[in-house]
């Protein structure tokens, strides 16, 4: 049984019968049998399908708002948040995935023609996490089911009703039951799945599984994306407006109670307005209010995994021997379920965990820098490289310095931001693969060349 708890006061919500191996099995044949006629539909009633599905989440999104915040502890506003951001992702795929999948002819000459042409994968799993079940579950299952693949989805152990509610509402949308099937279960579940003959494997979470994952995959030359954890960056120069950046930033370190993937959790201030802006800083994320995240004012909730309480006192203790300066909170909050005061440290270096390991909560560190270049080098000192941002006046300074960040998206003025016109992907240990973009409709199908010679 798979027992989901309140992260906001640790009580049981429910108890679920969770997939053992030949349960998966069984799930994965009638994947498999159901995906050519999924795949022959034409485009339009697959798009319907997804189109209805859309209507489902806006007419249910107060339902699901709640389900999510007590299973996740997500703040109701960021909860509902979530579900209208999932509304555009789903209107840039219905609009774009007609144009990407249409075949091109590429070449025609003397009775000679080359075309490509865009074949579902097969039956594919969507591994996913659980700090937005909806974005990174759905900018796979999206256009998966949308270019003719069937989809194995594993929800997050902390996310799953979330994950069945997902199931219900595409299943009461028109896509057939056996071509979208949600996996209940931990990461035994998940490795089960892994055993399945599939032809693709498309998974969201830490590098520690996604490491794992690919060393079970990577003979199998199947389809492998690992979209995986950050230590994301932001640099602040010395021209900046301090009370905007100051904002900024703290929302985004801050936003999901720091537990993005795109979280801002590492800070670089020139040295000239440092003081300024910590100053500010602190400010802003002690106007964050916490608490119950069912209350309509709640800013920062519980952490959603108990464990990682000790991943955060670990990088604060670790910090504090180290030398740096503790700002503000620093510890766990004494009440029932996961909670850890928002935390502030200043004279931080890189031996410290706080610097290195993705924190995934509410934790940062301030560093401060003397140049451009010596912000550049510390930003790029990672064995992440998800997001890093810039905030100056400057443009052209901006972009030359983005230039030189080794990350999948870059921001000027603007952080912890995704938008569904441009890839997702990241830089060494954030992963391999994309989501998102006409290349992450393209990326859930195999290009064929035709060789065409008409005598
Ligand atoms: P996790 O790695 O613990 O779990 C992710 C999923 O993998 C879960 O469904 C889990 O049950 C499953 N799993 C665990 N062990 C497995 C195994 N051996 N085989 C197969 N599946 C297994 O990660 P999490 O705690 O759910 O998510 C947090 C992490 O995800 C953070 O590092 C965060 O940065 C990252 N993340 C990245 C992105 C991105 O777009 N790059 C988005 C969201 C979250």
């Amino acid at each position: 049984m798979l027992k989901i708890s309140n992260p906001a006061n640790g009580r049981t919500i429910a108890e679920l019968p969770d997939d053992d191996a030949a349960a998966i099995a069984a799930k994965y044949r009638a994947a498999s049998a159901a995906q050519p006629a999924w795949a022959a539909m034409p485009l339009a009633q697959r798009l319907a399908a997804i189109r209805r599905f859309r209507e489902g989440i806006v007419r249910d999104l107060e339902k699901l708002a709640a389900i999510l915040t007590s299973e996740v502890g997500k703040p109701t506003k960021q909860a509902r948040n979530e579900l209208n951001g999932l509304l555009g992702r789903i209107d840039f795929f219905l609009a774009e995935t007609e144009a990407t999948l249409k075949p091109r002819d590429v070449f025609d000459e003397s009775g000679m023609r080359e075309r490509i042409s865009h074949e579902p994968l097969g039956v594919i799993a969507n591994i996913s996490a659980w700090n937005y079940p909806y974005f990174v579950g759905a900018n796979v299952f999206v256009p998966a089911l949308a270019t003719g693949n069937a989809v194995l989805y594993k929800p997050s152990e902390f996310a799953t009703l979330t994950g069945l509610e997902i199931g219900n509402l595409l299943h009461a949308s028109g896509v057939p039951r056996d071509a979208f099937q949600v996996i209940v279960g931990a990461g035994s579940a998940g490795a089960a799945l892994l055993a399945q003959p599939l032809d693709g494997v498309f998974f969201t979470g830490s590098y520690a599984t996604g490491a794992k994952i690919a060393q079970t995959i990577g003979p199998r030359m199947i389809k492998l994306q690992l979209e995986l954890g950050g230590k994301d960056p932001v640099y602040v120069c010395d021209d900046v407006d301090v009370a905007a950046a100051a904002a900024g930033t703290a929302d985004g370190a801050m936003y999901n109670t720091g537990q993005s993937c795109c979280s801002v959790e590492r800070i670089y201030v020139h040295e000239k307005v440092h003081d300024a802006f910590v100053a500010t800083f602190v400010k802003e994320v002690k106007g964050f209010r916490i608490g119950d995240p069912t209350s309509e004012d709640t800013y920062i909730g519980p952490l959603t995994r108990a464990p990682q309480l000790d991943v955060l006192a670990d990088q604060v203790s670790d910090a504090k021997a180290k030398g740096a300066k503790l700002l503000l909170g620093g510890a766990r909050i004494d009440r029932p379920g996961n909670w850890f005061e928002p935390t502030v440290f200043v004279n931080v270096n890189h031996s410290m965990k706080l610097m290195r390991d993705e924190s995934f909560g509410p934790v940062i560190g301030i560093q401060k820098v003397a140049s451009d270049e010596e912000a550049v080098r510390l930003m790029n000192d990672t064995e992440y490289g998800l997001t890093a941002a810039v905030y100056t006046k400057d443009r052209a300074r901006a972009e030359k310095l983005l230039a030189q960040l080794n990350a999948g998206s870059v921001y000027w003025n603007c952080c912890d931001r995704v938008s569904p016109r441009l890839p997702w992907s990241g830089v060494g240990h954030s992963g391999i693969g994309l989501t998102l973009s006409t290349y992450g409709i393209e990326t859930f199908t195999r290009p064929k060349a035709w060789h065409l010679r008409s005598a």
